[in-house]
C-alpha cells in the first residue's frame, strides 16, 4: 500500500504533486493500493476547503485513490499507542512549560549548537504528573543509531542525539505530526513512502516510533530532491510558478504539467509522454540526487507538445471558443505556447481593437474593399486580386495592413492558412 499524505494548509504545490504522481505510478507498478491521506490533525493550520482542493486536482490528473482518510478521524488510535509506550516506559511524561523549553531553545540557537532536550523529565513517574496535569509525552531517546536505506539518497544513519527524546502527544491531546505519520503508515500497512527530501530528518524518528511499538514491518523510503527556481534557490510557495493552480490558470494542460514533472530530474526514455506511459517505464532509482531546477521555459515547450496532440475541436473547446474555430487556434500553436496565449490571439481577431500604425489610410480602404466583395472567394489568391484590384494597394501597403485588419496583430501565421478559417467570421472581424 502506498500514499499521498498532504496537509490541508495551503495551495497545492507542484512539489506535491509530484510527489502525488510518483506514489501513484508506483503503487500501479507493484501492482499495489494507493490511498489520499489528509493530515489534519494541526487544526490551527489547516484551511477550509482545501481538503477538497486536493480532491479535485488529483481528479483532475487522473490520479487515482482507493481511499480517503482524514488522518484525525485516528487521534484515538495515536492517543492509545501513545498510553501504551507510556505504560512500557517507553515513552515519558513531560511537564516543562513552553516557557521553559523556548528558553532552552533560545539558549542553544545563542550558543550555536542544535537544541535538544535537557532529559529533566525523563524519571518522572506517570502517577506524579498524572497529580500535576496537563503533560505532554516523549519517547526516550534511542540508544542505538537509526538507519536506513533510501531509494535516492542510499544508506543514511542518525545519531540518537539527532533522533531525541521528541514529543508525540502535546498537554492538549493532540499527537504531533511525527507520531500520527507513523502510526498511520503502520495502521494503512504501508509498504513505501516516497515523499519530499524535507521529510528527511522525520524519517528515523518514524521509524523509532513503529520500533517502539514492536511493528516489525520495514517500509522502503525515497526522499525526492528539492526544486529550485531559476535562481538556484528553494521554489517558495509564494514563487506563481510553484502553485498548481496558478499553472492551470495560465492554460498548461493537466498532461503537460505531469509530463514536466516526471521528466524534471530525471532520466526518461522519451521527453513527451502520458502518465500512462510513464507507468510502463519510471524507474525511481533513476532520480537524480541534485536537486532539480524548474524551468517554466520547458514547460512551456511540453505543453505545445501535448496542445498539438490534441484535435481542433478539443482544442476549441479548452480555449472556450467556437468548435468552428478549432482549426484557427491550431494555426497560433505556431507561437503561443498555453491555454491563455492561445485565447488571446483568438480574442484579439475579434475584439474590433485594430492598431494600423502607419497604414491607417490603407486599413480604411481595405475594409471598405472587403465590403465590397460580397461573397468572400474560398482561394486566398483569389481573395487577394480581388483586393489588389479594388483598393489599388500592392506589397507591403497591402499586407501590412491587411493582416492588422484581419488579427488584430502585426505578426503571426501566414495569412494564406489563416484565411479559410476567417473566411466565415469575416463581418464579425471587419466591423
Ligand atoms: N503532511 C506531510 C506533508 O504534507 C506528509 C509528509 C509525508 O508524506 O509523510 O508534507
Amino acid at each position: 500500500m502506498l500514499r499521498f499524505a498532504p496537509s490541508p494548509t495551503g495551495d497545492m504545490h507542484i512539489g506535491n504533486l509530484r510527489v502525488a504522481l510518483f506514489n501513484y505510478i508506483v503503487a500501479r507498478q507493484r501492482g499495489e493500493r494507493f490511498i489520499l491521506r489528509i493530515e489534519d490533525t494541526d487544526r490551527e493550520r489547516n484551511i477550509e476547503g482545501k481538503d477538497r482542493e486536493i480532491v479535485e486536482l488529483l481528479d483532475l490528473f487522473g490520479i487515482e485513490y482507493d481511499d480517503l482518510i482524514y488522518q484525525s478521524r485516528n487521534i484515538s488510535f495515536h492517543q492509545h499507542f501513545a498510553s501504551k509506550l507510556l505504560e512500557e516506559g517507553k515513552a515519558f511524561p513531560c511537564l516543562c512549560s513552553e516557557e521553559e523549553l523556548e528558553r532552552e531553545r533560545e539558549r542553544a540557537q545563542k550558543e550555536r549548537r542544535p537544541y535538544r532536550y535537557s532529559g529533566k523529565c525523563v524519571d518522572l513517574s506517570l502517577e506524579e504528573a498524572r497529580e500535576k496535569g496537563g503533560f505532554a509525552v516523549r519517547v526516550k531517546r534511542p540508544g542505538e543509531p537509526i538507519s536506513f536505506r533510501d531509494l535516492i539518497k542510499g544508506e543514511l544513519t542518525f545519531a540518537p542525539f539527532d533522533v531525541d527524546s521528541f514529543v508525540i502527544v502535546r498537554a492538549d491531546g493532540r499527537p504531533t505530526y511525527n507520531f500520527a505519520c507513523a502510526v498511520d503508515d503502520m495502521l494503512s500497512d504501508i509498504t513505501m513512502v516516497i515523499r519530499g527530501e524535507d521529510h528527511l530528518s522525520n524519517t528515523p524518528k518514524q521509524i523509532y516510533i513503529r520500533r517502539l511499538l514492536g511493528y516489525g514491518k520495514e517500509i522502503t523510503y525515497a526522499h525526492l530532491p528539492i526544486i529550485l527556481n531559476r535562481e538556484g534557490r528553494k521554489m517558495s510557495k509564494r514563487e506563481e510558478a510553484s502553485s498548481v493552480k496558478w499553472l492551470l490558470e495560465e492554460g498548461f494542460l493537466p498532461e503537460a504539467i505531469t509530463n514536466y514533472l516526471i521528466l524534471l530530474g530525471n532520466r526518461t526514455p522519451t521527453e513527451i509522454f502520458t502518465l500512462e506511459e510513464a507507468i510502463g517505464w519510471f524507474d525511481l532509482t533513476k532520480i537524480s540526487r541534485a536537486p532539480a531546477r524548474f524551468d517554466l521555459e520547458k514547460l512551456r515547450f511540453i505543453n505545445r507538445e501535448h496542445l498539438k496532440r490534441r484535435s481542433p475541436q478539443e482544442l476549441a473547446r479548452l480555449v472556450g471558443v467556437h468548435p468552428s474555430l478549432g482549426g484557427l487556434v491550431e494555426l497560433y500553436l505556431e507561437e503561443a505556447s498555453t491555454l491563455k496565449e492561445l485565447r488571446e490571439r483568438v480574442d484579439r481577431i475579434f475584439s474590433g481593437e485594430r492598431e494600423f500604425g502607419e497604414f491607417e489610410e490603407e486599413g480604411r480602404v481595405l475594409a471598405r474593399s472587403i465590403g465590397e466583395i460580397g461573397e468572400l472567394p474560398k482561394d486566398f489568391g483569389e481573395f487577394k486580386r480581388e483586393l489588389m484590384e479594388r483598393s489599388s494597394l500592392r506589397g507591403k501597403r497591402l499586407f501590412k495592413p491587411l493582416r492588422i485588419l484581419l488579427t488584430g496583430a502585426p505578426h503571426g501565421p501566414e495569412l494564406s492558412e489563416l484565411y479559410p478559417h476567417l473566411r466565415d467570421h469575416i463581418e464579425r472581424i471587419v466591423r
